[in-house]
């Protein structure tokens, strides 16, 4: 039993920034600190602990982590964590020993679908979710539950939409990561020319006042995007995909200029609600659902 003022600390780690939160029972952020994530391990090992003692409080629970990456969550085991240098480290461990707190790991787009499911009034059986940040996660659940398949499922980051595209950290070509995530857009910024601080919603509302520049680059990003929801509605037949990380929204403003093609695989598909808060949030939440 968890008593009212019970708390357990978040931790989302991005291919970019590293945030820490307290989390009550209900999701709610008590106090956060964020930071640019170190990528080299032994760096990384430091910081984490670091930020934990940082917004630790008497009643802790635990300790819940989220990874960019393929997470064996049952074993706890982080067997790649693309931009990041830390597969292979037993965090769950790292934490227990030096903190004293039980900790769990897992991947880090399972946490924000927990948070995201948790903040909406109904949800089908099953839902998808893909994250934009720097790379784009995904996370799959079923019954309210993380559906693992053998370890790791959800890589939707890593459908292939192009055989013939870039290379993707997995070592295959024409991944949607690497025509659709964050660091994706940055380059179709750079390449079309435009100051590198532009923002998607600047260039959403440029295209809508028919900016053709924008409009291409936003094609360019987006309809990949749209080709991979239809292969995962094609494969798993989800009752609702949602679309978030920081650029989430503004790929949802985007996808309605995608037009439509096979009526076959076509489902609600919509903006998470938490931002970049659902991650911290949902590792957060994990540590009360199923103490470690
Ligand atoms: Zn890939």
């Amino acid at each position: 039993m968890h008593g009212a003022t019970d708390t357990a600390i978040g931790v989302d780690v991005g291919g970019t920034q590293i945030r820490v939160a307290r989390i009550d029972a209900t999701g709610g952020l008590c106090g956060r600190v964020a930071e640019p994530v170190l990528p080299d391990r032994n760096g990384f090992c430091a910081q984490l602990l670091r930020l934990i003692e940082t917004v630790r409080h008497d009643a802790c629970t635990g300790v819940g982590i989220g990874i960019p990456g393929r997470v064996d969550a049952a074993n706890a085991a982080i067997l790649s964590a693309g931009y990041l240098d830390v597969a292979g480290l037993d965090l769950p461990d790292l934490v227990e020993r030096c903190i004293g707190l039980p900790a769990r790991v897992e991947n880090d787009a399972t946490m924000a679908l927990l948070a995201e499911a948790r903040a909406r009034a109904t949800t089908p059986r099953v839902v998808a979710m893909l994250t934009i940040g720097t790379g784009i996660g995904g996370a799959l659940l079923c019954d309210g539950v993380p559906w693992y398949g053998s370890g790791f499922s959800g890589q939707f980051g890593h459908l292939v939409v192009a055989g013939d595209g870039p290379l993707c950290n997995c070592g295959r070509h024409g991944c949607v990561e690497t025509f659709s995530s964050g660091t994706a857009l940055r380059r179709l910024v750079a390449t079309a020319g435009l100051p590198p601080e532009t923002r998607a919603e600047d260039l959403l509302a440029r295209a809508a006042t028919g900016d053709s520049v924008c409009a291409r680059l936003l094609d360019a990003w987006a309809r990949p995007f749209h080709r991979a929801l239809g292969t995962l509605a094609a494969a798993v037949d989800p009752g609702l995909i949602l679309v978030g990380g920081g650029l989430g929204t503004a790929m949802i403003g985007a996808l309605t200029r995608v037009p439509p093609d096979s009526a076959w695989f076509r489902m609600p598909v919509e903006a998470a609600v938490l931002g970049n808060d659902a991650g911290v949030i949902g590792a957060g939440l994990r540590c009360f659902q199923d103490p470690a």
